[in-house]
Parts: C-alpha cells; structure tokens; sequence
C-alpha cells in the first residue's frame, strides 16, 4: 500500500525542474514521479529517469527520440516525443503538476494539467503572462488548486489567504535589481552579455538571466502578481533588495505589514508548495540572521524603470498586450544572446513593437499561439531592418 503522491514534471531538465528532482529525491518516502518532460537534455532526462523511475518519459524535440529509446532501453517506462508527447504526460490523473517548461510552449500542456491534476504548481510564467486571464479562468472553473513557484509569488500566496476578506492593501513584490543595479545610463550602453549574465544572487537560466538584467523579470511578475491574486494596478509596488532575503512582503490595511524571510534557494518554495497545505521539515540550509545582519531597500536603477512602467502600460491596455509585451521580449533576448543587438536595444524594441502592434481578441488557445507566433515573425523583421 502507498500513500505516495504522484507527480509529473513538465520540463523537469530545466532550473526549476531539476531542482524539482532534487526536491523529490531527497523525500522520496512522501512522492513518485509519473511522468517527466524536457525539450532536449537526453542525458539528464535518462539520469533522472533511472534516479526517479517514472512511468513516461517525454522529449519535445523528435530528433532526440532514438537517442533516448536506446538510453532507456529494457527500462519499462513509456517514452513519448514531440509536442503530443509532452501533453499526453499530462493525459493521466496525478496529484501534482509541476509546471516548469520554459516559454509560451507550456502554455497547451500546461492547461491540459488542470484538467488532470489537483494541484498546479507553477513556474512557467507565460501561462500568466501571456495568457494571464485566460488561464485563470481555466483555473476557476476547474477543481485544480493553484500554487505560484516564482519565489514572490509563492512568499506572498505563504502570507495571506486572498479568498479571505483579510484587508489587504497592497503588496510589495522584492527586487535583487540584477547584476547592473548602480549601472549609469553611459555603462548600460556598453554593457556585454557576460556582464549581463552574472546575476548577484539567483542561478539560473540564460533567458531569465537577461530578464533580471533589464527588469522585465520584475515587470513579468507585476503581471503575474495582478492575475494570481486578482489585484487592481495600484495595489502592486516593487522595491529592490538587494540581499533577496525577504521574497516579498504584504501590506495590510491596519498598518500591520508581513514578509517572508528565507535564503535564495528554489528548493524552499518548491518543497513548501509539494507539500502544501501541511508544512513538514525539510533537511536545508536555514538562514542566520546574525551571519546576514542588514537588510537593504532601494529605489529602481531609472535607467531600467521603463520596464517596471511598461508592466503597468500593457495591463492597463489588457488584451493581448501582455503576450505581446513577452513575445517582443523573448525575441529581443535571443538576439541579444547572440551578441546581434545591444542591451539597451532590448526595451527600445519592445516598446517600438507594442506601438506597431494592435490590440488582438484572445478566445481560444489558438488565438495565443497565433498572435505570438505573428509578433515573432515582426518582432524579427523589425530587427533585421532597422
Ligand atoms: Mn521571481
């Protein structure tokens, strides 16, 4: 008899999802893996595969199925691939889904989970980002409880109860103001890729690496915040901690305010939301208060404030701005990672594209990959003929 809970990992080679695995495999009394994911990483899928023993494996990329047919060869577990491989390890009822595919292509198999699981716990950020109401909607009329990854988000939903009346006031999500936090707007303009890749605090992705560079990071959780907790623009601040001791804070409206405090360690957030509602012991590094002894707050670099302003400028707009605002982005940061743009061209094109772009209906998912798919193509137009 077993009283594990199941799991799937969607894109478990990624930071999260690895991270994820670590989680998983230092508990492994309390979870079973059903099915893992990633887009190319044969080899550390395989590794996982054989730690973990799911029942299904997928790998998104095609041309990487032989390769991982062969490496898992006589091991009694399912291997799927392509983009249907990926959402049929979402097509069985599991307890837990983890949501870490990085990009606009978690979106399919990320609402098919809610279907299938009781617990979504989320680190794709386009899911809210790109497609932020409409996944919520899905959330609402389903029975699958919602948990947010982002290390903010999952302070804040750890600090209040939103369906509560609790009087919130606003919230203040937490910034480490990324690897160019004193720059001037002179070293900005000659800042490289190795610069911008050294973030002070987190390790992770390349992608999401940039995106704490400019502060768009920041800007997509403003996003997030306002469709996770159902919050008016006015109600969602940012300050920057450099320390990234405390993950975000909420301000009630009898002057009491509340943060939570713990080291930047992704393992926290997911261990807590793994194991959510009940709270168990985890064998990790606690913070030391003597041992940290400051902590900072600091306005925004106004070099970067552009991106912060501009979370706010598609919101308002609403409709498909905010996956356009992504889309823009997400193309810009491919350019830059090949050395093809300047760091500071980033935003420039982003803003010039949601000026050339129109306001698009978004009913169906469709609608989401075809709108994306349409900023893409003049995302990259505009850049090749600037
Ligand atoms: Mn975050």
């Amino acid at each position: 008899m077993s009283f594990k809970k199941t799991i799937s990992i969607l894109g478990s080679t990624g930071s999260i999802g690895s991270n994820t695995v670590d989680v998983i495999n230092s508990n492994k009394k309390k979870f079973s893996v059903f099915s893992l994911s990633s887009k190319n990483n044969v080899n550390l899928l395989c590794k996982q595969a054989l730690l973990l023993k799911p029942k299904i494996v997928a790998i998104q990329n095609k041309k990487r199925y032989k390769d991982l047919r062969n490496n898992l060869f006589g091991k009694k577990i399912k291997i799927l691939a392509g983009d249907e491989g990926v959402i049929e390890c979402t097509d069985n009822k599991v307890e837990i889904v983890v949501a870490s595919i990085v990009g606009i292509a978690g979106l399919k198999p990320t609402l098919n989970s809610i279907e299938n699981c009781s617990k979504l716990c989320l680190a794709n950020k386009e899911c809210l980002v790109s497609a932020g109401s409409f996944f919520m909607k899905k959330i609402s009329k389903s029975k699958c409880k919602l948990l947010p990854l982002d290390s903010e988000h999952n302070a804040i939903f750890q600090l209040c109860d939103f369906n509560k009346s609790n009087n919130v006031e606003s919230i203040t999500l937490t910034a480490s103001g990324g690897p160019f936090r004193n720059y001037n707007l002179q070293k900005l303009k000659k800042a490289t890729l190795t610069n911008a890749l050294k973030h002070p605090n987190w390790k992770m992705g390349s992608k999401i690496t940039i995106d704490s560079a400019t502060l768009m990071n920041k800007a997509f959780e403003i996003i997030e915040a306002y469709y996770l907790f159902n919050l008016k623009l006015s109600q969602i601040n940012v300050v920057v901690h450099p320390e990234s001791i405390i993950h975000s804070m909420v301000n009630f409206a009898d002057g009491s305010t509340t943060a939570l405090l713990s080291s930047h360690d992704m393992r926290i957030p997911i261990f807590y939301a793994l194991n959510w509602p009940s709270r168990e012991y985890y064998n990790i590094k606690k913070i030391d208060l003597l041992k940290i002894k400051t902590l900072t707050f600091e306005k925004i670099n106004t070099h970067l404030m552009d991106s912060i302003n501009l979370a706010y400028y598609v919101l308002k707009k609403g409709g498909s701005y905010p996956l356009i605002f992504n889309t823009a982005n997400e193309v810009a940061v491919s350019y830059f990672l090949k050395e093809k743009i300047n760091f500071l061209d980033i935003l420039k094109i982003i803003k010039k594209i949601l000026s050339k772009s129109e306001n698009y209906k978004i009913n169906t998912v469709n609608d989401i990959y075809s709108i994306d798919k349409k900023i893409r193509i003049l995302t990259k137009e505009y850049i090749m003929n600037r």
